[in-house]
């Protein structure tokens, strides 16, 4: 089978507003910050340009406004050398993030979701095509979970599906199982799992793997990933290379792009893990989301 795509994303793209503030205001305040800054994000506009950048054939089917914050999302993506015909325009503004960052680093966000919250099931069914040419699909939970699960529907035998349950919310048990794998730190595994068993992601991990989705892998944040199959019955641990940590945004993007890349690619999965941690690592040395991801080149690898 040719397929024009390495990976295509179903996700959302988010303008990401950001104000730096001294305090970050209680109820009924007003404090004054510094200019503002705007950048592109949303965790699949951030997965499609991570994986264009490591070199993947790369596609994003996703829904923006008419607006300056939809055109500045498309430019990022184009820039990145993302196919963005899938991108659909109009129906809501943009989706927002407004972010106040305090000097510690702490930082209060609010979303509006927009656009993305208007790609629907039927945009899906109409964009058949472009998930049939792609190897590998991945989703996030910034869309409509019934998105989603249209997308698992859609997909043609032999396309391998990837997600990132972010945020956390329940999941049917049909979009389980059609992970391979599902993708999560370990706050999105302990909501999904609803109790933690145990101290140990080992247990975590195995506890996941019952609920259905053939594979798990659970970001470890320094500790690298824990990659677990329900094919082989085999839990391993996948350690990140050590680096002074500058800024950990989109250091989950980035793992999560560049591992569906390398599965789409034919590695095993503890092999894609071990390239996806090396890319995360790369990604936290730098400042921002889609500014830090590395090419493949920087990340050492053919
Ligand atoms: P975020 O929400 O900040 O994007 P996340 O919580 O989804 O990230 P993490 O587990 O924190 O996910 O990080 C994802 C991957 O990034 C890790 O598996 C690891 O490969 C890399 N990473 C994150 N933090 C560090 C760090 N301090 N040093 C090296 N690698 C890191």
């Amino acid at each position: 089978m040719q397929y024009d795509y390495d990976l295509l994303v179903v996700g959302s793209a988010n303008a990401d507003l950001v104000i730096g503030v001294e305090r970050r205001p209680a109820a009924g305040e007003t404090v004054l910050g510094s200019d503002l800054a705007v950048h592109p994000g949303g965790k699949g506009a951030n997965q499609a340009v991570a994986a264009a950048r490591l070199g993947a054939r790369t596609a994003l089917l996703a829904r923006v406004g008419d607006d300056a914050h939809g055109r500045l999302l498309l430019a990022s993506q184009d820039a990145a050398g993302v196919d963005t015909d899938g991108v659909l325009v109009g129906g809501a503004p943009t989706g927002v993030a407004l972010i106040t960052v305090d000097p510690s680093g702490d930082n209060s966000i609010v979303v509006s979701p927009g656009a993305n919250a208007r790609l629907t099931p039927e945009d899906v069914r109409a964009a058949g095509d472009l998930i049939s040419r792609s190897r590998v699909v991945s989703a996030q939970l910034e869309i409509p979970l019934e998105t989603v699960t249209e997308v698992v529907r859609t997909l043609p035998a032999g396309t391998r599906f990837v997600l990132n349950p972010s945020p956390p919310a329940p999941l049917p048990a049909e979009v389980l199982a059609a992970c391979d794998p599902l993708v999560l730190n370990e706050h999105e595994a302990a909501f999904i799992l609803g109790d933690t068993p145990g101290d140990a992601p080992e247990d975590w991990s195995r506890a996941l793997l019952r609920l259905g989705p053939r594979s798990v892998v659970i970001t470890l944040g320094a500790q690298g990933a824990l990659v677990a199959e329900g094919r082989t019955d085999t839990v391993v641990r996948v350690p990140s290379p050590r680096v002074d940590a500058v800024d950990t945004t989109g250091a989950g993007d980035a793992f999560t792009a560049a591992l569906a890349w390398r599965l789409g690619l034919g590695d095993e999965l503890p092999a894609a893990a071990a390239f996806a941690v090396r890319v995360g690592a790369v990604a936290v040395t730098r400042r921002g989301a889609q500014d830090s991801f590395p090419t493949a080149e920087e990340v050492g690898a053919p």
